[in-house]
C-alpha cells in the first residue's frame, strides 16, 4: 500500500492524447487520418487556428448562373493524375474529381509587340525552339539532389543567388519559353520569375519527378476536385477530432510529455506532436526546450514570396467556349510606364476556365497588382477589362459574382501563398534539416517538408503521411526493444508515461 501511495505521489500525469497535430490544412489532416487508419485506437487531436479547416485550400460560396450558389477555389486548385498520394486519398474518401476544360485556343498579349495573339494549341504541344529550351533546363536537373543534403557545389551557390528571371536571361531562352515559364510560376506557385530563386525552381521541379513539358501543360491537363479543393480537408476532418480556433503558441516538452498551449488558453498534452503549419509560422511559436538554432533560422528564412492575387468571376454563360476558346489568357503590361499610360493598375494576368463540376460557368485567374494601394474595385475593373479585350467579348466585364484573395505576408496563419523561396534562402543542408524530427518528440509535416511535389497539395498529403509513419515507426521501435519494453511494464501497471524519447 505504501509503495502504491508513493507511486501515486511521484507518478507523472498521463497525457490526454498520443499525438497532437498542429494545423488542419491538408497535411495535418492527412497525418491524423493516416495515424487513425494505421492504428485505430490511437488518440489524436488536431488544433487549428482558423474557424475552418483546409488552410491554403479555400473554397468560397459564390453566386453562379441560374441563381445557384457554388463553391469556387481561391487557393490550391489543380491536381495532376500522376500525383498518386492525393489521387489515392481522394478515391479512398469517395471525393470525385473532373478534368480541366482545355478545348480551343488560348490568347496572349506580351510586350514589346503587345499584339493580341490567338494560339490554336493543344495542351502539351511545343515549338521546336521551346523543346530545345526545355531540354537545356532539364539538363540542369541532373545536378540537383532534392532528397539528400545539397552538396557544397558552386552551381548550387550560383542558382541560390540567381532569380529564375535572371537565369532565363543568362541562358538566352526564347521569349515564348520565358512566357510559358512565367505562366507556370503564376499558376502553380502564385509567384513570379523575379521573385523565385533558380535553385528553388529546380528543386521544386525535381520533387515532381515530371518532365518540364508535363509541368507546362499541367493546368490544361489537370483535374479539379468537385465542390472545390477544400472538400478534401472537409471530408478528412469528418472522422478526426479537430479543435477550431485553437492557435498553438507554445510547445513545451517536459518529462516526455508534450504540452501545446493555445492563444485561447487551452492546454493539450500528448506523447508526440506533428507540426503541420508553414515554416515561417512555426518560427513564431515558442519551443521549450528551444529548437536547434540552425533549424530555427531555416524556419524563419522560409518566407513565402510573391503577392499575387487569385480571383474568380462567375458568368451566366461560358462565352469563351462558344468562341472555341479555352478561357486561358496570358497578359503582361509593357512596363510601369505602360501601365500608367493605360491606366491599368495590374500586370501579369493569367486566366483559366473554372466552370464547376455542375456546369456553372466561371473563369479563374491570377494577377500582380502594380500599385500597392489601388482599391479592389479599380483592380477588378482593370482585370475584367483585360479579359474582355483578350477574349474579344464584353460579357467578361459583367460577371454575376467576383471574389479575390491576396495571398501575401498579411494573411494570418499563412503569411504567404504557395510557399516558394527567393534568392539566398536555401542552405546546403536544407532538405534534411527541414524534415528532421526535433527534440525527440516533434515531427514535421506541411507541404514545404515534402520530398514529392513540394509546395503542392500532393506534397501536403505526402508530407502528412510521412510524418505519421515516422511517429508510428518511433513507437514501434520502442515496443520492439525488449529492454525498453521491460522498462515500460511497471510504467503501464502504475499509469506512468512510458518514454519513447529518441532525440535528434
Ligand atoms: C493561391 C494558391 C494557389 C495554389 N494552387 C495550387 C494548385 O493549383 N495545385 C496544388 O497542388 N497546390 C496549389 N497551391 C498550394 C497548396 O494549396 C498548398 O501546398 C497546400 O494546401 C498546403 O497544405 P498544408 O497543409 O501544407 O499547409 P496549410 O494549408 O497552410 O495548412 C496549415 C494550417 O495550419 C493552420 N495554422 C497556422 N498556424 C497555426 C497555429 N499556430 N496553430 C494552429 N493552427 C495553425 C493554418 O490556419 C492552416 O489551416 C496553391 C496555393 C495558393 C495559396
Amino acid at each position: 500500500m505504501l509503495i502504491l501511495l508513493s507511486y501515486r505521489t511521484y507518478a507523472l500525469p498521463t497525457p490526454e492524447y498520443d499525438v497532437t497535430v498542429v494545423g488542419a490544412g491538408i497535411s495535418g489532416l492527412a497525418a491524423a487520418y493516416e495515424l487513425k487508419k494505421k492504428q485505430p485506437d490511437i488518440r489524436v487531436v488536431v488544433l487549428e487556428a482558423r474557424d475552418r479547416v483546409g488552410g491554403r485550400t479555400y473554397s468560397v460560396n459564390m453566386r453562379a448562373a441560374n441563381q445557384i450558389i457554388e463553391r469556387f477555389d481561391l487557393g490550391g486548385q489543380w491536381l495532376h493524375s500522376s500525383q498518386w498520394q492525393i489521387v489515392n486519398l481522394l478515391a479512398e474518401l469517395g471525393v470525385p474529381t473532373f478534368p480541366q476544360y482545355a478545348a480551343g485556343s488560348r490568347v496572349t498579349q506580351f510586350p514589346p509587340s503587345n499584339k493580341i495573339t490567338q494560339i490554336d494549341s493543344r495542351p502539351g504541344t511545343f515549338t521546336q525552339i521551346q523543346q530545345s529550351d526545355i531540354q537545356r533546363i532539364e539538363a540542369l536537373l541532373a545536378d540537383v539532389d532534392f532528397e539528400g543534403a545539397l552538396t557544397n557545389d558552386a552551381r548550387y551557390d550560383l542558382w541560390n543567388r540567381t532569380t529564375v528571371s535572371a537565369a532565363m536571361n543568362n541562358m538566352n531562352l526564347s521569349q515564348e519559353t520565358v512566357d510559358s515559364i512565367d505562366g507556370l510560376l503564376a499558376s502553380h506557385f502564385d509567384s513570379s520569375s523575379q521573385d523565385m530563386s533558380m535553385l528553388f525552381f529546380l528543386m521544386a521541379l525535381k520533387s515532381t519527378g515530371m518532365r518540364l513539358t508535363v509541368m507546362l501543360s499541367a493546368v490544361p491537363n489537370g483535374r479539379r476536385i468537385a465542390g472545390g479543393s477544400q472538400t478534401l480537408a472537409d471530408r478528412l476532418s469528418n472522422s478526426i477530432d479537430v479543435r477550431l480556433e485553437q492557435e498553438a503558441v507554445r510547445v513545451a516538452i517536459e518529462s516526455n510529455i508534450v504540452t501545446v498551449t493555445t492563444r485561447q488558453g487551452r492546454q493539450f498534452t500528448s506523447k508526440k506532436v506533428i507540426m503541420a503549419i508553414p515554416p515561417v509560422i512555426a518560427s513564431e511559436i515558442i519551443f521549450s526546450p528551444p529548437l536547434p538554432q540552425e533549424k530555427m533560422a531555416l524556419l524563419r528564412d522560409l518566407r513565402p514570396r510573391g503577392d499575387d492575387i487569385k480571383f474568380v468571376a462567375t458568368y451566366q454563360s461560358a462565352f469563351w467556349r462558344a468562341a472555341n476558346m479555352t478561357g486561358n489568357v496570358q497578359y503582361r503590361a509593357d512596363d510601369k510606364r505602360g501601365i500608367q499610360a493605360n491606366y491599368e493598375p495590374i500586370s501579369d494576368v493569367v486566366t483559366f476556365d473554372t466552370t464547376s463540376a455542375f456546369n456553372s460557368p466561371a473563369l479563374v485567374g491570377y494577377y500582380i497588382p502594380s500599385r500597392e494601394y489601388e482599391p479592389e474595385e479599380a483592380r477588378k475593373r482593370a482585370v475584367l477589362n483585360i479579359m474582355a479585350r483578350l477574349l474579344g467579348n464584353d460579357m467578361a466585364r459583367n460577371p454575376i459574382d467576383y471574389r479575390e484573395m491576396r495571398w501575401d505576408s498579411s494573411v494570418p496563419f499563412n503569411k504567404g501563398g504557395a510557399g516558394t523561396l527567393g534568392t539566398g534562402q536555401v542552405p546546403h543542408n536544407y532538405a534534411a534539416l527541414l524534415r528532421a524530427p526535433s527534440n525527440g518528440h516533434i515531427f514535421w509535416a506541411g507541404t514545404e517538408t515534402a520530398t514529392e511535389w513540394t509546395s503542392y497539395m500532393n506534397g501536403a498529403v505526402q508530407a502528412g503521411q510521412r510524418a505519421a509513419a515516422e511517429v508510428l515507426q518511433q513507437s514501434q521501435t520502442v515496443n520492439a526493444d525488449p529492454i525498453k519494453a521491460l522498462l515500460t511494464l511497471p510504467c503501464s501497471l502504475f499509469g506512468l508515461l512510458c518514454s519513447t524519447s529518441n532525440a535528434s
